[in-house]
């Protein structure tokens, strides 16, 4: 007998993935990214799925980076809290601490990192989580690894959550966990009254900014900002990679906090410090996103008119209210058909498939970015067309 191969299931199961239209190839981009470009396959697109919302990515903190890149070397060589924390992750952890105006923030490699591993690092199995539905698989992740028991309330659903938080009495810690700014729908988390559970049920709350940071908030904060929920919110995630154009993710928070995270959040210290030219991109984003608001500004303008023409052509963008705003068509098949319509016309736009949504609930995520052009915009509403069923999920029919 032949001997069997342990890993044939990978091609059964891969092969389901590509019947079902849900598998994902690997692609690459050519040449640089921008927000508003991309060249694909050879192709010049008008880039509808890039989360660089301020335009940062591409050229502006380029000379942030040679000047750190000038003093330094390149890799921080060791852990945080062994020798790789150099005076540029100092900087920037002050810096983002004054942006947010927190006491403290701690720099993880990534986004997902952090979440990860602060979850990890509040709760345990004798500890209770409250998780919006529809968080991001990071938070997710960080949940299932924190070991605690997690309670998963129907999104943005405050009655439920409040249901669900009396019921739990026996535990020792309680952790609210959300999105505030939901990457898929582009709808906010009611941060208001779940400061104001959190308040009432002695439950920590932790707020995941991704999307929002650098776009939302008179000073670029965040929805916490906008909403004016800081004071009610115990640690707010950032990232660096989205509107801030780099790479890596924050937690900002009191000082007991920030230190609790740097010696028991596994993500931050058992993996090596970015270079400290990262930290030098990142606050070179800060300085940019302080002092240039109409970025910010501009953009979430964009988003308004173009929600707008797409509801009078018909289209469904649900709760959007933000510069990532989703076009409804229900299953996989007509979502990437109408990915593949779109890109034959030179637009790109990401067709959103489980697991990254709920089954039915496929999408066009259009992402806008600072850099996006009125024409451009117009293109797109154009090329979608009116959709003459004009209801969520029915048709991709189109004209
Ligand atoms: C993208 C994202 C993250 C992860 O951030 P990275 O810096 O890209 O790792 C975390 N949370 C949310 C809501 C996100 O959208």
């Amino acid at each position: 007998m032949a001997p069997s191969d342990p890993l044939a299931w990978i091609d059964t199961e891969l092969e389901a993935l590509a019947r079902a239209n849900l598998r994902r190839y690997l692609t690459v981009r050519q040449g640089p990214q921008s927000g508003a470009h991309i060249s694909l396959d050879g192709r010049e697109l008008i880039n509808f799925g890039s989360n660089d919302y301020l335009g940062l990515a591409n050229r502006c903190l380029l000379p942030g980076i040679q000047r750190a890149l000038e003093h330094g070397g390149w890799g921080s060589g060791a852990s945080p809290l062994i020798t790789g924390r150099g005076r540029l992750h100092a900087e920037l952890e002050l810096g983002l601490a004054k942006f947010e105006k927190t006491e403290a923030a701690l720099l993880f490699p990534s986004g997902f990192v952090a979440n990860l591993a602060t979850v990890a690092a509040l709760v345990g199995p004798q500890d209770v989580i409250f998780s919006d539905q529809n968080n991001h698989a990071s938070i997710i992740d960080g949940c299932r690894l924190s070991r605690a028991h997690v309670v998963i309330f129907n999104h943005a659903d405050t009655d439920h959550l409040r249901q669900l938080l009396s019921q739990a009495t026996s535990c020792r810690r309680r952790l609210i966990v959300t999105d505030s700014l939901f990457s898929m729908d582009g709808d906010f988390a009611p941060l208001e009254s779940l400061a104001q559970l959190a308040e009432e049920h002695d439950a920590m709350l932790m707020v995941d900014e991704a999307h929002a940071t650098g776009v939302f908030g008179q000073n670029g904060r965040g929805v916490c900002e906008s909403l004016g929920v800081e004071d009610g919110v115990h640690l707010r995630v950032g990232t660096l990679s989205k509107g801030l154009g780099s790479i890596g993710g924050f937690v900002a928070a009191r000082r007991p906090v920030i230190d609790w995270l740097a010696n028991q959040a596994r993500g931050y210290f058992f993996s090596t410090a970015p270079p400290e030219t990262v930290a030098a991109a990142g606050l070179m984003a800060l300085e940019i996103v302080t002092n240039e608001p109409q970025r910010r500004c501009q953009l979430l303008t964009q988003a308004a008119v173009l929600r707008d023409r797409l509801i009078q052509n018909g289209w469904q963008t649900g709760p959007s209210a933000s510069q990532i705003v989703p076009v409804y068509l229900g299953d996989a098949d007509s979502t990437m058909a109408m990915t593949q319509r779109l890109r034959k016309a030179g637009l790109f736009v990401p067709g959103i498939r489980p697991p990254s949504v709920r089954e039915g609930r496929c999408l066009l995520r259009i992402s806008l970015t600072f850099d996006h052009r009125d024409e451009m915009i117009g293109r797109l509403v154009e090329e979608l067309g009116t959709n003459r069923a004009g209801c969520r999920g029915e048709s991709s029919e189109q004209n």
